[in-house]
């Protein structure tokens, strides 16, 4: 996605070879335009696949699903990383180790909100080796739900979350791919074979 690439290059800062930040447009302050132009291009890529439910994880992957959920018209339901007093019935959890934040989290949704009629798009901002797909994959499957795709913002494809997932059979769309953060640049996927 042309826009999102635009403004990664324009506002992206490479903190190390692994890492990009992009606390001005998506992690921090959110640009609500640009989220809008994220949600439309799900919403597309995911038109013809009957979904009924938007399944992403707090808290950055709540913007942009609910754009896509706005387009799709379907609900977003996003998991939990710390147990709420108000979140009491039963829940479908899974363990998920933090790349930025070194640290497991247990994540959890109400099985209120996904169940076996519901076919699922998972969205999250950040694909890198794969912790928080697996984790939302293995919740939505135990609700019985069907996944009908992982929609990411920002993949980084020289960690290995992408290949993981393909080869689980599962359908990845990222809107940006990430080949290299090296020498402070971003260098993206379609940029190298241009
Ligand atoms: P994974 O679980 O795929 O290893 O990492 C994905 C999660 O870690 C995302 O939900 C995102 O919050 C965070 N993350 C991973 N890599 C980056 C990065 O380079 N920049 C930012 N801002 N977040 C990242």
């Amino acid at each position: 996605m042309k826009l999102l690439e635009e403004r990664i290059k324009q506002d992206g800062q490479v903190l190390s070879d692994h890492v990009l930040k992009v606390d001005s447009f998506l992690n921090h302050q959110i640009d609500p335009g640009l989220m809008q132009e994220i949600g439309r291009e799900f919403a597309q890529r995911f038109a013809a696949d009957g979904i009924t439910k938007i399944v992403t994880i707090e808290s950055s992957g709540i913007a942009p699903a609910i754009m896509a959920g706005l387009y799709l018209h379907v609900p977003v339901v996003f998991a939990r990383k710390r147990k709420s007093l108000t979140l009491s019935e039963d829940l479908l959890t899974a363990s998920v180790y933090s790349f930025t934040k070194k640290e497991t989290n247990e994540i959890s949704i109400s099985k209120k909100y996904v169940n076996e009629h519901d076919r699922v798009l998972i969205i999250d901002d950040f694909l890198a080796n794969g912790e928080a797909a697996l984790g939302l994959l293995h919740i939505v499957q135990q609700s019985g739900a069907e996944v009908a795709g992982i929609g990411i913002v920002i993949e980084k494809s020289f960690q290995d979350g992408a290949a993981k997932l393909k080869q689980l059979g599962i359908r990845v769309e990222s809107l940006a791919q990430i080949a290299a953060l090296a020498n402070g640049e971003v260098t993206f996927l379609n940029q190298e074979t241009e």
